[in-house]
């Protein structure tokens, strides 16, 4: 196992869910993952998202060094590889930043007959809902948006004809399972960048993994300006380490936000950076701890 993003990444792997699942499947096109999910976007998906007129919103999570070493084997590789590198203090610390399409209600490219707008063009997470990018998450109808009637429990008033989606947990379709490849691979090859254009918005402030997230909402034209540069230098320089943000390589300080004070206290005493009070009026904090600071181990 390594935990260098760029190893990950330039792995394929099989379009594998785990549990041997046998899964059918058929979209009944109801629109609901289209409501209320803020979409995970590729950079360039996020630039169109951006010329479009649409808004994004950045979720940002750090580890810690002790938390880096106490991933499992299997997860530690799929989660280090979304992250890029940074420096908190006196510590090296590794931040997940999610750029999404901001969509607190119906998805901005929804119709009023529930059809998207940008079909030919939407998003590879679009492409792949209700399946997961992360090769570490089963497939959990229960979890998704999707009625009953699209998992093959049609009913006489609604009948469906769902086609084979997993057999013994392997993707079916080979377009699919091409996509949802793409979609892993292109995630974790941008994983620095993301980090580099959270540095050039001045957005510097994490939560802990497992304490919740941090999320900002930069403003759509200053972002898309960024990305313009990123996107373009990736095309042109792609594979040689250029985030093409240019004098904003991630050289700056990072900062934690904290749900409680033993966190607050975990971070320090690993040697990072707490937030001031001053910065907290930038972003909102979600809180995800499930149990107290052992977040850090
Ligand atoms: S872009 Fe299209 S498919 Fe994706 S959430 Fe919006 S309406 Fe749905
Ligand atoms: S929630 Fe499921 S069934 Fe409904 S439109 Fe989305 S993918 Fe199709």
């Amino acid at each position: 196992m390594s935990d260098t993003p760029a190893s990950a990444a330039g792995q394929a792997r099989p379009a594998t869910q785990p549990q041997g699942a046998t899964v059918d499947f058929a979209c009944v096109g109801c629109g609901r993952c289209c409501t209320g999910h803020h979409v995970p976007l590729t950079l360039s998906e996020a630039r169109d998202w951006c010329r479009d007129g649409g808004e994004i919103i950045i979720l940002i999570e750090a580890l810690l060094p002790e938390q880096v070493a106490a991933l499992p084997g299997a997860e530690a590789e799929h989660v280090l590889a979304r992250c890029g590198r940074a420096k908190s203090g006196g510590t090296r610390i590794r931040v997940a930043a999610t750029f999404a399409a901001w969509n607190p209600g119906l998805c901005r490219n929804l119709d009023e007959s529930f059809r998207c707008r940008i079909y030919e063009r939407r998003p590879m997470v679009c492409r792949i809902y209700p399946m997961e990018t992360n090769p570490h998450l089963p497939l959990r109808s229960e979890r998704k948006d999707c009625p009953p009637e699209a998992w093959g429990k049609a009913s006489a008033a609604t009948p469906t004809t769902p086609s084979p989606l997993l057999r013994a947990g392997r993707v079916v379709d080979p377009d699919l399972a091409a996509v949802i490849e793409r979609s892993r691979l292109t995630d974790y090859a941008e994983a620095q960048s993301r980090v580099a254009l959270c540095e050039a918005l001045g957005m510097t402030t994490a939560a802990l993994r497992g304490d919740g997230f941090t999320t900002w909402r930069p403003e759509r034209l200053r972002l898309l300006t960024l990305l313009d540069d990123v996107v373009d230098a990736g095309s042109r320089t792609k594979g040689d380490g250029d985030n093409g943000i240019g004098d904003t390589a991630p050289t700056n300080n990072w900062d934690f936000a904290a749900a409680s004070v033993a966190v607050a206290q975990a971070i320090a005493d690993q040697g990072a950076d707490l937030t001031g009070a001053a910065r907290s009026g930038a972003f909102a904090f979600v809180a995800t701890t499930r149990a107290p600071p052992a977040a850090t181990g």
